[in-house]
């Protein structure tokens, strides 16, 4: 193997190997460093994602949501299941085969694209190097025109509630629970808190979610995040805000912790508790002195529009910059950066990111909220349809939540598109390129949905900003 390329990727994640693989595309000669190691200490590919984020914990929400609808909507159907068990063991397994089916074929992914694909850890050193650490211990100094740093993220820490792997974890431990806890603490009512929750409540856990913070997905639209509350409380998730969570302490009855809320003090057993809180950048052991790639307050490296360090050559991609810390974001950066090394055109539009939450309702939204819209001064109409008047949605027994449309009432430009309901996360794929090509209201309104679909509700939701709509009353 030569010790010179092209190209050098430190991280196999969802920002990493699709910068390998796109620059090996464009004619590069490649090299892949990764580092993710299996509790076991095999490595794999595919970082966070793939090993113990969004892959496996897809996985678990399908099999919960398919026992949950057994146990609880097939009746309606006339769909009579007697005894009806959860095999978790089973379940575990298929998630299990899931990640090692993905995270093979990124290896074979990486190999047929020309990349030479590296296990171990990955230094950069001043002057385009790379410090290289195979798993037997041995090294290498490796040198590249170009350096793609795609460290990725790691779950944050609570101090006062240290991780002891069993009884305390997080989202990855959590991925892997054994049984069903009868009892399970989640800290954090956020993107991971609300997945890994309702996997476990599907099942018959009794989960209690506590959320420092006294509002429930800032982030979010604030009509969704009012549906989305009402909804998965009704789903069995008891979601506490404003609870600050003081310690917790470890027993062989379980785990107790304290919090504390406008009530006052409050304390709570649990079988299992989850810290799920927020990820930070990754950057351990990742820069050597003297590299001049910079870090900010918060330990993310600092990069310009197109991820370029300031350091000549030397780039980062995904979780380990700023924005928001998804598999998409990711990947969308590795590609842009690997298509502008090998001089092509290359862009992300950090406008037009998708969010999707995958709980049962989904939630899904692109742009701006309509708050963000009234906050930034625009004239702002919206146009909401509910899955209630949707035949599709009434059809498959799935009719709650909406689809809701923020635009600018004078130009008539679609500046946001919020959706809560059944399939969200695929309908707003319709939205991102409705955002990505500026288009109207108008746009979505003369564009032909096929009857009866549940897209039908965001061309709906178009017809409603201007009153419009068909399938509802205007208002
Ligand atoms: P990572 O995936 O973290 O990959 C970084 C890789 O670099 C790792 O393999 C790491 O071991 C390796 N590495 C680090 N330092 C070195 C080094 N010095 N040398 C060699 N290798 C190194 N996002 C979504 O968009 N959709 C979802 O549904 C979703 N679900 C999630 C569920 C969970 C439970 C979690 C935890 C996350 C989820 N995410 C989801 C977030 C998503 O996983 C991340 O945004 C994504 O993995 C970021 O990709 P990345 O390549 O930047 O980092
Ligand atoms: P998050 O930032 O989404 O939510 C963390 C929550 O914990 C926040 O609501 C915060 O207020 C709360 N919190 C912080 N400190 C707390 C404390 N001491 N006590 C109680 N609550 C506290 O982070 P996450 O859920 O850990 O997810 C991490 C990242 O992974 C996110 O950036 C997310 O984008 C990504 N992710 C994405 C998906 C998806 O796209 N479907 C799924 C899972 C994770």
């Amino acid at each position: 193997m030569s010790d010179s390329f092209d190209v050098i990727v430190i991280g196999g994640g969802p920002a990493g190997y699709p910068a390998a693989i796109r620059a090996g595309q464009n004619k590069l000669s490649v090299a892949c460093i990764d580092g993710w190691q299996n509790r076991d200490g095999s490595y794999a590919f595919g970082g966070t994602c793939l090993n113990a984020g969004c892959i496996p914990s897809k996985a678990l929400l399908e099999s919960s949501e398919l026992f949950h609808r057994a146990g609880h909507e097939f009746k309606v159907h006339g769909i009579n299941l007697q005894a009806l068990q959860m095999d978790v063991a089973a379940m575990q397994k298929r998630k299990n085969g899931i990640v090692k089916g993905m995270t093979t074929g990124i290896a074979g992914l990486l190999k047929s694209s020309g990349v030479t694909a590296l296990q171990g850890t990955g230094q950069l050193l001043p002057g385009n190097k790379v410090h290289y650490t195979a798993p037997d211990g041995s090294v290498r100094e490796l040198s590249a025109k170009h350096i793609v740093l795609a460290s990725g993220s790691v779950p944050m820490a609570l101090k006062s509630v240290p991780l002891d792997g069993e009884r305390v974890v997080d989202s990855w431990g959590a991925l892997d629970f054994e049984a069903v806890p009868a009892r399970l603490g989640v800290i954090g009512a956020g993107v991971i808190g609300l997945e890994l929750g309702s996997v476990w409540a599907r099942l018959g856990a009794q989960v209690t979610v506590l959320e420092a913070s006294d509002s429930f997905l800032p982030m979010a639209d604030k009509q969704l995040a009012k549906e989305a509350l009402k909804q998965l409380t009704k789903h069995g998730l008891d979601v506490r805000l404003g609870a600050k969570v003081s310690g917790a302490t470890v027993s062989a009855q379980g785990v107790s912790v304290s919090y504390t809320d406008a009530a006052g003090e409050q304390q709570m057993q649990f079988d299992k508790l989850v810290v799920a809180i927020g990820r930070k950048p990754y950057t351990d052991g990742l820069l050597a002195e003297g590299t001049g790639v910079n870090l900010d307050a918060r330990g993310f490296i600092v990069v310009d529009d197109h991820c370029r360090t300031g350091v000549p050559g030397v780039y980062a991609v995904g979780d380990c910059v700023r924005g928001p810390m998804l598999a998409h974001k990711a990947k969308e950066e590795g590609v842009m950066v690997a298509d502008l090394i090998a001089g092509l055109y290359g862009h992300t539009n950090y406008e037009v990111i998708p969010s999707v939450i995958y709980t049962a309702p989904e939630m899904a939204w692109v742009g701006k909220t309509e708050e963000q819209a009234r906050a930034a001064g625009l004239n702002v109409k919206t146009g909401v349809f509910p899955f209630m008047a949707s035949g599709r949605a009434r059809a498959m027994e799935a009719s709650t939540g909406f689809a809701k449309i923020v635009a600018d009432a004078g130009s008539d430009q679609v500046l946001g598109v919020h959706i809560i309901g059944p399939m969200a996360g695929e309908l707003i794929a319709e939205a991102v390129l409705a955002l990505e090509y500026s288009a109207s209201c108008e746009d979505l309104q003369r564009t032909i949905h096929a009857h009866p679909t549940l897209s039908e509700a965001v061309h709906e939701a178009a017809l409603a900003a201007d009153k419009r709509a068909i399938d509802m009353p205007n208002r």
